[in-house]
């Protein structure tokens, strides 16, 4: 199931607090977002409501085992369109990223599957950060924002 570009982003962002932190928060993911917290509690809700989020009072925002899923397959996206980007279409690496933050969220999987092929399965992005596999097994422990 594909989210709104505006979930996916969320998800995204709680993944990397998660890997940083263990948790995140609706100010931590807020500040992240450049949202007020107000608009971060509504999306977290409505997360929480598809079932990609846990939301405990004091206790921060996690990932279900469905949202850890879902945002990793956005990152593997991302950091495929970034290879793709640098080695096949020659753009400068430092102009890749955010040119991937938008095509990661309208990659349909056959594209992504044609990807992953003509680059022959690579297993980092061109800034070195691990891809995740495209059954999303991959731990969640990334070394930067993706
Ligand atoms: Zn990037």
């Amino acid at each position: 199931m594909r989210h709104t570009e505006s979930a996916e982003d969320y998800l995204k962002t709680i993944w990397d607090l998660e890997a940083g932190h263990g948790r995140a928060t609706t100010s931590e993911i807020a500040r992240r977002r450049e949202v007020a917290p107000a608009s971060a509690t509504g999306m977290v809700k409505r997360l929480s409501g598809l079932g990609l989020v846990d939301h405990k009072p004091y206790h921060g925002v996690t990932l279900t085992e469905t949202g850890r899923r879902t945002a990793l397959r956005v990152v593997r996206r991302h950091r495929l369109i970034e290879s793709f980007l640098v080695r096949i279409m020659d753009v400068p690496r430092d102009r890749v990223h955010d040119e991937a933050e938008r095509w990661e969220h309208v990659l349909s999987e056959d594209m992504e599957d044609r990807i992953d092929q003509l680059l022959g399965h690579p297993d980092c992005d061109p800034h070195g950060s691990p891809i995740p596999a495209r059954d999303a097994a991959t731990p969640r422990t990334p070394e930067e924002l993706p």
